[in-house]
């Protein structure tokens, strides 16, 4: 499959090219041209497969011959090597021999390396992109912003990968605790460093893009991303809502099926969409925002107005410029009609969502984190509107401890570290601070 620039559909690229290079020569993002479509049978066989086997054979229609089948197997066995599971509030698992089905679930995407369901792209992407490079001389410079999450997944996605250094920039003060020693504690001699930014995420979101746009600096270092304008982080997350689908329309094969998703640079809701064009049995998306709620608008009015982040509680979603909306616009004609017809919003406070927390964990004892109570309370909201039987699903995309401080604070009580951030936790950390500036970032890059 070939992909082409969302500014000049002529730019055309092989996935390859498209993943090292992470946007096109005009700066679009890049969309694949087509997307297959599965018929009721292969739906079937594919939702009968263990989540790797059918990652592998979706992410089959999406790599080029780079790729061997086995190679695309191999690469899905081994990113994927951990559960997915869909969870009820009183903690049971969706599996074929529960009696009782149940109508409301949380998919945890947390129980990869980092705790959060940005692992599920970072780890293909990673994997990706060091089989392009085997064997070959050239070398990479990676640089992500990132709010707290995508910085730790892909630092431990790329970390000891010969031929690539990975530089995280992070807002100095504007990620959790946790989270900070998770992006810091990679090594001070690792080909990982964390970046300080004194500014917030939209400062480090614009210095990466500077860079990139800055030819000479772009080719020295020979520059790629690992945010969601890259389509290698977008298209695999389109693998687990289409195999949860199929595993929810299994065990309740009449009811339709709505995700809630809490959202930021809408790159996981474009996830979801991908899937559902693919065939995948999903009716609605619910989309959760904090006080950055640039797209619920754009969905309640058709206005898009993009405008500056404020930080909030759930600041993996502290997003005032989505990148992944001229997406959304491409898989629908740019109809907002359409657009609002399969998807509806809805944004909350950080006292509601505090409020929420608090009253989940008090009557079921089910712990959220704060993005996660988000998608849930616009799960709730759009259940309101509607009389139709559904099978609903909120995405759970942090494991709370991520959030320790703001959790423990909100429930009044404490939470044990799970151990992999516990070993973060304890690991020295290395960070280096810089103003947003070019020249700053540019020395750095040079001197390490
Ligand atoms: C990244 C992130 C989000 C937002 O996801 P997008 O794909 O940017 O919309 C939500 N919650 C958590 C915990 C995250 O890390």
């Amino acid at each position: 499959m070939m992909y082409h620039s969302l500014k000049d559909p002529s730019l055309k690229a092989s996935f390859s090219t498209a993943l090292l290079s992470s946007l096109a020569p005009d700066g679009g993002l890049y969309m694949p041209d087509s997307l297959p479509h599965f018929n009721e049978a292969e739906l079937a066989r594919l939702g009968a497969l263990p989540f790797h086997k059918c990652a592998a054979k979706l992410a089959r229609f999406f790599v080029d011959d780079k790729f061997s089948d086995a190679d695309i197997a191999t690469l899905c066995a081994d990113a994927y090597n951990f559960p997915l599971p869909l969870k009820t509030l009183s903690g049971e698992t969706l599996d074929p021999a529960m009696p009782e089905p149940n109508d409301e679930y949380v998919l945890e995407l947390f129980h990869g390396p980092t705790l959060a369901f940005k692992d599920f792209a970072a780890r293909f992407m990673g994997r990706a992109a060091s089989h392009l490079m085997k064997g070959s001389d050239d070398s990479k410079t990676i640089l992500v912003a990132t709010s707290g999450d995508t910085g730790g997944a892909i630092g431990h996605s790329f970390l000891n990968q010969p031929g690539i250094r990975v530089f995280i920039l992070f807002p100095n003060g504007g990620v959790s605790t946790v989270q900070e020693h998770q992006l810091t504690s990679m090594g001070a001699n690792s080909n990982v460093k964390a970046i300080g930014i004194d500014g917030n995420f939209d400062d480090c979101q614009a210095l990466v893009k500077q860079a990139f746009a800055d030819t000479l600096l772009s080719e020295k270092h020979s520059l790629m991303s690992a945010n969601s304008i890259n389509v290698g982080r977008v298209i695999p997350q389109s693998f687990y809502y289409f195999w949860t689908s199929l595993q929810l329309k299994a065990a309740h094969p009449s009811r339709p099926i709505v995700y809630s998703i809490p959202s930021g640079n809408l790159g996981n809701l474009t996830g979801g969409l991908i899937a559902r064009q693919m065939g995948a049995p999903i009716d609605k998306f619910v989309a959760g925002n904090n006080a950055n709620h640039a797209f619920i608008d754009y969905l309640k009015t058709g206005e898009y107005r993009p405008r500056d982040s404020v930080p909030t509680l759930s600041n993996a979603m502290d997003i005032g410029r989505p990148n992944n909306f001229p997406r959304i616009l491409d898989l629908f004609g740019a109809d907002h009609g359409k657009i609002s017809d399969v998807c509806y919003g809805a944004y909350f406070s950080d006292a509601e969502t505090e409020q929420h927390m608090r009253e989940i964990y008090g009557q079921t004892g089910y712990l959220m984190c704060p993005h996660t109570a988000v998608g849930h309370l616009a799960l709730l909201e759009f259940t309101n509107t509607t009389t139709r039987a559904y099978t609903k699903v909120t995405v759970s995309t942090a494991h709370p401890a991520k959030f320790k401080d703001d959790v423990e604070r909100v429930i009044g009580k404490e939470i044990p570290l799970p151990a992999s951030l516990q070993v973060s936790v304890d690991a020295p950390s290395h960070k280096h601070s810089m103003p947003p500036t070019l020249d700053a970032l540019a020395d750095y890059l040079d001197a390490n």
